[in-house]
C-alpha cells in the first residue's frame, strides 16, 4: 500500500472530483499509484523529463496492478498530456513556484483540454495564484501544511470565464484560505512564524548607520499585510 508524506496527501485530497489526471513532474509515480490505489481515479498519466526518476516511476507502474490504468511518459512539463487522453486535472507539485509558472506557460495548448488543476509550489505561491489568475483560472481551494519541518501552500483552480483581480492579501495568503471558516493551525502558525521573522529584519533595518528608507518601507508594508491577513482570519477556529 502506497503511503504518502502529509505534503502529498493534502496535494493527493485536493484532486477529487477528478478521476483522470496528469501528475506532471511524477518522479516515483508515488501520487498517481496512491490515488489508483484507493480508487479516487481511473486514470493517469505520470509525466517526468527526466530519465532516471521516468525509468523508475515506468518500474513502479509496471509492478503494480494498475499498469493498464497509468501512463508514464518521458515528457516536458504538459507535453506529457495528448487530448485523447481526456486528463480532467494536472497535478503540478513539489516544485518551485517559478518552474510552475514557466509550465503552465509552456502548456497553454493542453491546459485549453483541463478542468482544473492542482498546484502545489515550495515557493513563490504568490506568483502562482497572480499566473492563475492572468490566465483566468479561479482558485477554488487551497490548504497550508506541516510536514517535516517546512510549510507547504497549495491550490486547486478550475477555468473561469473572465480574468481573476486577487488583491495583495489574496495573492500572498490565498483567497479561499481569507474567507474560510477555518483555516487549518499549520496556516496561523506559518503566517505568525513569517510575521516575526520579518519583525526581526525590520528591527535590524533600523539600527543600520544609514538606515536604508526602500527597503524599511518595503518590510513595514509586507508585515502590515500578514497583520492584516492574520487578523482576518483570527475569526476562524483553527483545525
Ligand atoms: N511531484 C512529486 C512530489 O510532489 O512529490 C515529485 C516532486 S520532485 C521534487 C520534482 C519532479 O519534477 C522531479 O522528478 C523533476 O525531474 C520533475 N520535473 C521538473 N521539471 C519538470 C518538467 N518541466 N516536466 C516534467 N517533470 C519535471
Amino acid at each position: 500500500m502506497v503511503k504518502l508524506s502529509k505534503r502529498l496527501q493534502a496535494v493527493a485530497d485536493l484532486t477529487a472530483p477528478w478521476r483522470r489526471i496528469a501528475d506532471i513532474g511524477s518522479d516515483h509515480a508515488h501520487l498517481p499509484l496512491y490515488l489508483r490505489e484507493q480508487n479516487k481515479i481511473e486514470f493517469a498519466v505520470c509525466g517526468e523529463v527526466i530519465p532516471g526518476p521516468y525509468e523508475i516511476a515506468a518500474e513502479h507502474v509496471k509492478n503494480s496492478a494498475y499498469a493498464n490504468n497509468l501512463i508514464v511518459r518521458l515528457a516536458d512539463g504538459l507535453q506529457a498530456i495528448q487530448q485523447a487522453d481526456q486528463v480532467d486535472c494536472a497535478v503540478i507539485a513539489g516544485m518551485g513556484g517559478m518552474l510552475i509558472t514557466q509550465i503552465l506557460d509552456s502548456g497553454l495548448k493542453e491546459l485549453t483540454w483541463l478542468k482544473g488543476l492542482v498546484l502545489q509550489p515550495n515557493q513563490n505561491a504568490d506568483a502562482v495564484r497572480q499566473w492563475l489568475a492572468e490566465h483566468s483560472w479561479q482558485i477554488t481551494a487551497e490548504n497550508l501544511v506541516f510536514d517535516e519541518g517546512h510549510y507547504y501552500q497549495m491550490m486547486a483552480a478550475v477555468p473561469a470565464p473572465v480574468k481573476q483581480i486577487y488583491s495583495p492579501l489574496q495573492l500572498l495568503m490565498g483567497p479561499t484560505m481569507l474567507t474560510a471558516q477555518n483555516v487549518p493551525v499549520a496556516f496561523t502558525s506559518y503566517w505568525q512564524f513569517k510575521l516575526t521573522q520579518k519583525q526581526g529584519i525590520l528591527a535590524q533595518l533600523k539600527t543600520a548607520a544609514e538606515p536604508p528608507v526602500a527597503k524599511i518601507s518595503k518590510m513595514t508594508a509586507e508585515i502590515a499585510l500578514i497583520e492584516e491577513g492574520l487578523n482576518a482570519t483570527n475569526r476562524s477556529t483553527n483545525y
